[in-house]
């Protein structure tokens, strides 16, 4: 079996090591004499498997128990009305920060649903090359909460800095969740659909502290729309995605086996300066759309001259067993998806693959 270089946006690659652990344990989980995928939510053993998943993550975030760690399923995306739902109703004001596609999407449905306003946006022609600065941002004083996208998929742009506020902050963080270590206790929500950074499909992790979630809308939702439901029944108010959650479990201890988010970090920024290191050596070739200070670490996205040769780099790295190259279908180009789960040595044979298309084509 020779095993794909996976540069996928989302669903992404996954740890070969838990892969192959989930494998071993597929047909006899933890002695049951069955699979975890028909096991039930309130067995003991399953339950093991929940709350240890729980405590890897308030871990390797450094939270204590005033962070509420739950599992939901409908992906990011029903993130984008469950936060309106709950914290923007009466009379409040919450702010977004308007980044790229995610982030109009998620500001699209909060507008729906109460008074959403955009503090800062960086569209230009439909387009984003950047985040915006703080001095940018117009916040509203005493907001509900202040809403951002960590990291912008399909443009390739992050935040390096986090947005500095009064008000709760509330973050998307799907695509790079666990990238490296960062100061959780100043985030009041932080949601992260799991495909990206962090396991498979199927479930959205979601990060509250105690407060904040003190003050969601205290009547009138519907049951499985309120964050205080999955909290107080510990996400088994209903059957929770049991099969995902048990992969972002081993996920996780993958992490913490290879030296936490600090080690990933450094790898990660390793594998970010081989991609950006060959575009910006061959300037003239690969044109980087976005500008450097908002560059991504996780999505690298680049033109070349022609569609022509986009197609042709895709092709190319595809006979070289290098997978899910092409940009999003939106923004077309080349798109370098460099998740926790890639591997270095896939990245240096991109970097290396780059290298020799533009002596060929340049
Ligand atoms: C992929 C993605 C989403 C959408 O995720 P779904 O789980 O498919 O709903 C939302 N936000 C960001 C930043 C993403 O990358």
């Amino acid at each position: 079996m020779k095993r794909a270089m996976n540069f996928g946006p989302g669903p992404a690659a996954l740890p070969l090591s838990v892969l192959k652990e989930a494998q071993e344990e597929l047909l006899d989980f933890a002695g049951t004499g069955m699979s975890v995928l028909e096991c039930s939510h309130r067995s003991p053993e399953y339950d093991k498997v929940h709350n240890e998943t729980a405590a890897h993550l308030r871990e390797l975030l450094g939270v204590g128990e005033n962070f509420k760690v739950i599992f939901l399923g409908g992906g990011a995306s029903l993130q984008f009305a469950m936060v309106p739902l709950n914290f923007l109703f009466g009379d409040k004001t919450a702010d977004y920060l308007v980044t790229g596609t995610w982030a109009k999407t998620a500001f699209k449905e909060a507008k729906a649903i109460g008074n959403a306003v955009a503090a800062a946006t960086t569209e230009v022609d439909g387009k984003f090359a950047r985040v915006p600065k703080q001095a940018e941002c117009k916040l509203t004083p005493g907001a509900a909460y202040l809403h951002f996208t960590s990291n912008n998929t399909i443009f390739g742009t992050q935040f390096h800095s986090f947005p500095q506020t009064d008000a709760p902050l509330v973050c998307d963080m799907s695509s790079d969740f666990l990238w490296r270590p960062f100061d959780a206790s100043k985030f009041s929500l932080i949601y992260a659909g799991a495909q990206k950074n962090l396991g498979p499909a199927g479930v959205t992790v979601v990060v509250i502290r105690e407060d904040f979630l003190a003050a969601a809308k205290p009547s009138g939702l519907p049951t499985m729309l309120s964050y205080k439901t999955h909290v107080d029944k510990n996400s088994l108010h209903n059957t929770p995605p049991c099969f995902a959650i048990y992969l972002v479990g081993k996920v996780l201890k993958w992490l913490k086996a290879g030296g936490g988010l600090a080690a990933m970090e450094k790898r990660n920024r390793e594998k970010a300066d081989l991609i950006y290191g060959a575009i910006d050596r061959h300037a003239g070739f690969y044109k980087a759309p976005v500008e450097k200070e908002s560059r991504s670490t996780m999505n690298i996205v680049f033109r070349l001259p022609s569609e022509e040769l986009e197609k042709s780099f895709i092709a190319e790295g595809k006979k070289l067993g290098m997978v899910g190259l092409k940009g999003h279908r939106s923004v077309g180009g080349i798109r370098v998806s460099c998740y926790n789960a890639v591997e270095l040595d896939w990245v240096k044979a991109v970097a290396q693959f780059m290298e020799e298309f533009v002596k060929k084509n340049g």
